[in-house]
């Protein structure tokens, strides 16, 4: 059960300036931001190890004027950045919220990067949808484990507490509704009190919760759901109860790409340089380059919830160039074949139906004709053999919406007064991505667990008396 305990005492088994509840992007960046401000830090998590949705990504993250991208020559700015985040999300984020996550972000990729030395690239050989510039920011393994795993070895270096198997259940708050610490249940069913004079939620969202999601986003209700199972959706929950504002609880990041039965993402880079998908007609049904969020809609209204990417041999190689895929294809779930008749046999579609509908993105390619769905195809990027099919289904990776938070990351009244030391960073804030699924623009995810969490860390840290 998840309460709100209002008590004007806690008799408390640990104190600490800063409890962080959550272990993931967010928790961790926090976690290294109030410890610079000289605040005692303590990290909750749930799991017994320090994972969560972080490290079941891809582990992009998007910057512009960052100088990793000075570095590799990539002219970019924060202005175009927040465009390309407003376009997608049809201006329905709140625009001094995604101001400051976009103005944010480059200077926590820089710190991470030089006073943690978590080595940070661009990826630039391919532009995700809805992104004008290569800003996707990446650690050598180009995985969301490695980037855990950086942060995890950041954090152990400072003087910071990481609780594992250690799930807060209540929050206490006095009351005039300021947090006085919170209850934590340990697996063996025993008990533990923390006082805290700040409280940062970094426990994502509520994509594992089924009745939260039935709730907020009925359409996803029976699809799978690809997120960490720790994200219960507690700060929604705690948010509610205290009576701060939710704000856009229908969002969420859906994905187009997941193999199936195999269940593992395939990336989204083979459609954006050539590839496409098909339905068990042999007929594409969408513009893929609209984005892999709002195609997770799109290929669960197809029959039997599934579809094909077809792709070619250069965007194979392209695709081995990432971890998942190349598990996908360990996994067997590529099929390839010589000619377009023995692939459309071999995935059990009709050949000539197949056939148009790959003659057919030559005549777009071509200039010929117009894509009904309104793709522009590349003449440059035309499928050629031996070709590749995967069987993909779509899913629910995360939610976006969340609780308010204002520029210094507290959590807020409905009458914008925020509360004074509780904070939300990541998927327990409301996101960037407005209030449905088509505004994720790619990398919205990490975007935020990133920014919010060094801003959440800092003004938590710097709330708490021991550091002022
Ligand atoms: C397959 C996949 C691929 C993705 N790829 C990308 C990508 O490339 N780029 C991008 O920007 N985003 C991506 N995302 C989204 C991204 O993973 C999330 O937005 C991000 O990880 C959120 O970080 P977080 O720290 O808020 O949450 P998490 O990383 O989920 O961490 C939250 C932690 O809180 C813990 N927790 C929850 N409740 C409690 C509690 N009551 N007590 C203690 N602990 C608790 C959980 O166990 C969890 O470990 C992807 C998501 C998925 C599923």
């Amino acid at each position: 059960m998840t309460r709100v305990v209002r008590s004007s005492e806690i008799k408390a088994d640990i104190e600490v300036d800063c409890l962080i509840i959550g272990g993931g992007a967010a928790g961790l960046t926090a976690a290294l931001a109030a410890s610079e401000t000289g605040a005692t830090v303590l990290v909750a998590e749930r799991e017994n190890q320090l994972s969560g949705s972080t490290a079941l990504s891809s582990g992009l993250i998007p910057a512009a004027g960052t100088k990793i991208q000075k570095k590799q020559s990539i002219a970019d700015s924060e202005d175009i950045f927040f465009a390309d985040i407003m376009t997608k999300n049809k201006k329905t984020s709140d625009f001094e919220h995604v101001k400051k996550i976009v103005n944010q972000i480059p200077k926590t990729i820089d710190w991470l990067s030089d006073k943690y030395e978590i080595t940070f690239h661009v990826l630039d050989n391919f532009l995700y949808p809805g992104h004008t510039n290569h800003r996707m920011h990446t650690v050598p393994e180009k995985t969301g484990v490695g980037l855990i795993h950086r942060l995890e070895t950041a954090v152990l270096k400072q003087d910071v507490t990481v609780a594992t198997g250690v799930q807060v259940s209540d929050l206490v708050v006095d009351e005039t509704n300021k947090a006085i610490g919170a209850i934590c249940l340990r697996p063996d069913g025993t008990s533990e009190h923390i006082a805290a004079a700040a409280i940062i939620l970094a426990c994502n969202g509520y994509g594992a919760n089924p009745d939260l999601i039935a709730e907020y986003i009925p359409e996803m209700k029976d699809a799978l759901y690809f997120g960490h199972p720790g994200n219960q959706g507690e700060a929604i929950l705690w948010g509610k109860a205290l009576g701060a504002e939710l704000l856009h609880l229908s969002g969420y990041q859906g994905h187009g790409s997941v193999a199936h039965p195999h269940g593992i993402l395939v990336t989204w880079a083979l459609m954006m340089e050539g590839g496409i998908q098909i339905n068990r007609k042999g007929e594409r049904f969408s513009n893929e380059h609209h984005g892999y969020s709002e195609q997770a809609v799109s290929v669960l209204g197809q029959d039997g919830k599934i579809s094909f990417n077809i792709f070619d041999e250069r965007l194979a190689i392209l695709g081995r160039g990432f971890d998942d895929f190349n598990k996908a294809e360990e996994s067997g779930a590529l099929i390839k074949a010589d000619s377009i008749v023995e692939l459309a046999n071999k995935i059990g579609v009709d050949p000539s139906t197949f056939h148009k509908t790959l003659a057919a993105c030559d005549e777009y390619a071509g200039g010929d004709k117009i894509d009904p769905f309104g793709r522009t195809f590349d003449p440059s990027k035309r499928l050629a053999a031996p070709y590749y099919a995967v069987k993909v289904t779509g899913a629910l990776f995360h939610t976006q919406g969340g609780l308010r938070v204002n520029r210094d990351a507290q959590i807020c009244h409905p009458n914008g007064v925020p509360f004074e030391n509780i904070f939300a960073c990541g998927g327990a804030a409301c996101g960037v991505s407005g209030p449905d699924v088509s505004g994720y623009l790619s990398g919205n995810g990490l975007l935020t667990a990133l920014s919010l969490g060094e801003i959440a860390g800092n003004k938590a840290g710097k709330t708490t008396s021991k550091s002022n």
